[in-house]
Parts: structure tokens; C-alpha cells; sequence
């Protein structure tokens, strides 16, 4: 634990009104400012690591809210991944249930990209004979692990190795900046086609695309339980994935992902040729809405298959709004497009409960905050609902599901890919992101 960064705490508690969690106890432990007591107190020896603490830190969201809300600049961040390093080392938490499926999970399956796409493979052969759904009639199972089966996503037909070509280049060789896209875990089994449109929309943009074919997790799951070991061998494996001297921009388009992927080379000490590559690296990993403004993406154009207006709401991802103060790029360009009426979602950055695999380990508290992101969205009354990251996108399509709700969910720059392409087809439905 960084002293320096708990020192600089002075307690003030600007942050409270901001985190979740607290916001529904308001009890402090539950708080930014409550924690980081917590944490000092174990960093200065006055108390042990205590299941009780461990506990709590699994109850943080890691949303960085409190970062954004923090008038001094304490790095919640880091203080919140070395706490769950420290919990995984102590093994407070440990029994055979949580050791096997976080051996399973995070070090077996998210640690090899060609088990994950055959697990995704296998899975989807089990959803589609509706196989999955016998797991529930195994009592031997876990109760949990029962849970989990059922709840995972649909997964797509074919993965973005099989819809992008590992180095694609514009139409009419008009090559502007050479880029590398990042098609991440999850997004490649679930929104494969989330990555095609984003290759679609840098081609459209004079963007050289290169897109290794066997590219891994990104380790931010790992970095965010805990496995910083596991964190370095994999941003080790994506940093030799890509030719990064040659590219003008490496390009990810789901924020959790962005929000890690951009800072690799703390992974790695100071000094060590890991370190050096990982800088370069984090120099050149740009948020595809970041990337997009920066190079000034071509507004589409109004047609006569634009005639009719749209009303278009935009939920901000924790790790785009907070972690990489990303907030204006996406409403720019959803703004942007012909006929589309922005309309402002309230309290837009509260997380929605997704936070990676926080929904399946808290429930109680997930759910709570779907509800009240869902009750947002109701409000605006408008019928597209956009947000740039997976976990954002499945979970509140299922919050919009289990009310039937009928908005189309879709990431933004799936919308703007699709304006584009109404340039030249005839299409005029939205598409969805939809898993
Ligand atoms: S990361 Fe989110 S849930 Fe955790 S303390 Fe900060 S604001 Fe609260
Ligand atoms: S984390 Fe920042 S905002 Fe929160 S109590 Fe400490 S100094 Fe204040």
C-alpha cells in the first residue's frame, strides 16, 4: 500500500455524495473516505487484514467516482487494486468454492485466448440446444455456479477474428494513420460485432486497421481481483500482439478495457525494458471516441433516409467518464449525427451495478442500482439508449428486459457506423448491440 497516495486523504468527504454504496447505506464504512481509513489502518499496523475488510473492498464497485469527486486527487484506484492484491495474498477469503472458480476464471480460462474462444464456442452450442438450462436440475452443483451458468450472455456466431481481417486498409488506399484495434474478451465473444463496426468506422475515417487475430484479455479483470501477476503476463502478450512502433494509434472501444489498457506500465518496475515498452505503449491507447475527435471524424451526412428524428439518451461508463474522463467525445459525436435528439440521462455517470463481475458477486446491491438507472432512462423517454462498454450494455439490457422495455441498446459508435452505412444502403433500422 502507497502511503504517500493514503496520506493525502484529508478527509473531507466530498466524495460520499458520489459513491454508490454509500449512497444506499450511508453507513461510512460503505464510503470512499470510510475505506481509505480502513486501508490506513492496516498500512500503519493498527489493525490486521481482517475478512471483515476484505469483504468491504469486494463490496467497492471500483466505479471511481470518488476519484472524479476528490477535491486533493487521492488515486482511489490504486489504492483500491493493491488492497485486493493484499487480500488475495493474505487468502482471507479463501475456500474451495471461490479458489476454484477464480483458478478456473480469472487464471485458466481469461489467461488464454484460444481456451476462451473455445469455452465461448462449447457455451454457445449449449445455449443453442438449450442444454444450459439443464444445469438448474443438478443439485450437486453449487447454487452459485448454477446461477452463473444461466445468467452468462448469449454468445455470437462468429468471433472478430472471423468479421476482421488482420490488416485492412480504406477504400481507394486513401490511408491516413495506421491503427491497431483491440477486440478485448468479452466484447469479442458477445459484441463481435461492436469490433466490425468500430474497424468500419476508422476505415470510413482514412484509418489503416491492423487487428492481430489471437489477441487476449487485457488483464483488467485480473488487476481488479486481485492477480497482478497475472495482469503483467498479460499486458506482456498484448504490448508483442501488436506492432505498436508502426502505429499512429492503438484503439479500444470498451471502456473498462481503455481504462486499464492505458496505463500498462505501472504493471512493471521502474527501469525494466517491460517498462519502457509498456510507456510506448500507454502513449499511443486511445478511447475510439477520444481517437475519433482528436483526428475530426467525418459528421455523416443527412439523407432522405435520415428524415426521421430519433431520441437518443447516453450512459457514461464508470471506467470511460471516470477513469479516463472521457465524457464529452461521445456526446459530440452522438450529437452530431443528422436528426438525432440528444437528450441528457440524470445522474448519467452513477454506475448502473454492472462493474465488471460485481452483478454476480453482489446482487443485492447490482440490482439496486440497475433500478434506478433503468427509472433514469424511463424518464428521458428516449428510444435509443447508448453506452460504450459490454458490461454496461448486457446489464442494462437486462434491467430494460425484465420490464419489457423496448429500447434499442446500442454502443455509439455502432449508431455512428450505421449512419455512415446509410450513405449508401437503404436500411433504416437501428441497430442494437444486442448479445
Ligand atoms: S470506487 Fe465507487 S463504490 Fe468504491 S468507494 Fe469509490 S465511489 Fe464508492
Ligand atoms: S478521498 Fe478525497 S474527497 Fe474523499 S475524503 Fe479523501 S480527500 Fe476527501
Amino acid at each position: 500500500m502507497d502511503r504517500s497516495i493514503l496520506q493525502k486523504c484529508i478527509h473531507c468527504g466530498m466524495c460520499l455524495p458520489s459513491c454508490p454504496t454509500y449512497q444506499e447505506t450511508k453507513i461510512e464504512r460503505n464510503s470512499p473516505r470510510g475505506r481509505i481509513s480502513l486501508m490506513k489502518a492496516i498500512a500503519e499496523h493498527a489493525m490486521e487484514l481482517t475478512p471483515e475488510f476484505a469483504h468491504e473492498l469486494y463490496f467497492c464497485l471500483g466505479c471511481l467516482a470518488c476519484q472524479s469527486a476528490c477535491p486533493v486527487g487521492v488515486d482511489y484506484k490504486t489504492l483500491f487494486e493493491a488492497s485486493r492484491q493484499d487480500i488475495e495474498k493474505s487468502k482471507v477469503l479463501n475456500n474451495l468454492f471461490r479458489l476454484t472458480a477464480r483458478t478456473l476464471l480469472i487464471k485458466f480460462l481469461f489467461l488464454s485466448p484460444t481456451r476462451l474462444r473455445t469455452f465461448g464456442k462449447l457455451l454457445r452450442l449449449f445455449q443453442k440446444t438449450g442444454l444450459v438450462k439443464w444445469i438448474n436440475g443438478f443439485p450437486f452443483l453449487p447454487q452459485k455456479l448454477r446461477e452463473m451458468a444461466l445468467a452468462l450472455p448469449p454468445i455470437a456466431p462468429r468471433f472478430s477474428f472471423e468479421l476482421i481481417s488482420s490488416h485492412e486498409i480504406p477504400s481507394g488506399n486513401k490511408s491516413l494513420y495506421k491503427v491497431g484495434l483491440l477486440t478485448g474478451c468479452v466484447q469479442d465473444l458477445v459484441f463481435p460485432n461492436i469490433n466490425r463496426d468500430t474497424a468500419d468506422v476508422l476505415l470510413y475515417n482514412g484509418c489503416e486497421v491492423f487487428c492481430p487475430p489471437r489477441q487476449g484479455c487485457c488483464g483488467s479483470l485480473h488487476a481488479h481481483n486481485g492477480e497482478m501477476e497475472t495482469a503483467q503476463q498479460l499486458a506482456k502478450a498484448l504490448i508483442s500482439a501488436f506492432p505498436v512502433e508502426r502505429l499512429d494509434g492503438i484503439i479500444t472501444n470498451s471502456a473498462g478495457c481503455g481504462s486499464h489498457l492505458k496505463h500498462f506500465a505501472e504493471l512493471f518496475p521502474k527501469g525494466s525494458e517491460w517498462r519502457k515498452k509498456a510507456e510506448k505503449w500507454d502513449q499511443k491507447v486511445y478511447d475510439i471516441h477520444e481517437w475519433l475527435v482528436k483526428i475530426g471524424y467525418s459528421i455523416p451526412k443527412p439523407t432522405s433516409l435520415t428524415i426521421h428524428s430519433i431520441r437518443v439518451t447516453y450512459h457514461d461508463a464508470c471506467h470511460l467518464c471516470h477513469g479516463q474522463k472521457i465524457k464529452n467525445e461521445p456526446r459530440k459525436i452522438l450529437k452530431s449525427l443528422p436528426n438525432v435528439e440528444f437528450v441528457e440521462l440524470k445522474d448519467a455517470d452513477n454506475c448502473c451495478g454492472s462493474a465488471g463481475i460485481y452483478n454476480i458477486l453482489q446482487p443485492t446491491m447490482a440490482k439496486k442500482l440497475l433500478l434506478k438507472k433503468i427509472e433514469r432512462i424511463k424518464e428521458t423517454t428516449a428510444s435509443v439508449v447508448c453506452t460504450a462498454n459490454p458490461g454496461c450494455l448486457l446489464f442494462i439490457q437486462k434491467g430494460l428486459r425484465e420490464q419489457a422495455l423496448n429500447h434499442q441498446l446500442v454502443h455509439p459508435i455502432s449508431l455512428l457506423a450505421h449512419y455512415y452505412r446509410l450513405t449508401n444502403q437503404d436500411s433504416l433500422e437501428v441497430p442494437q448491440s444486442k448479445a
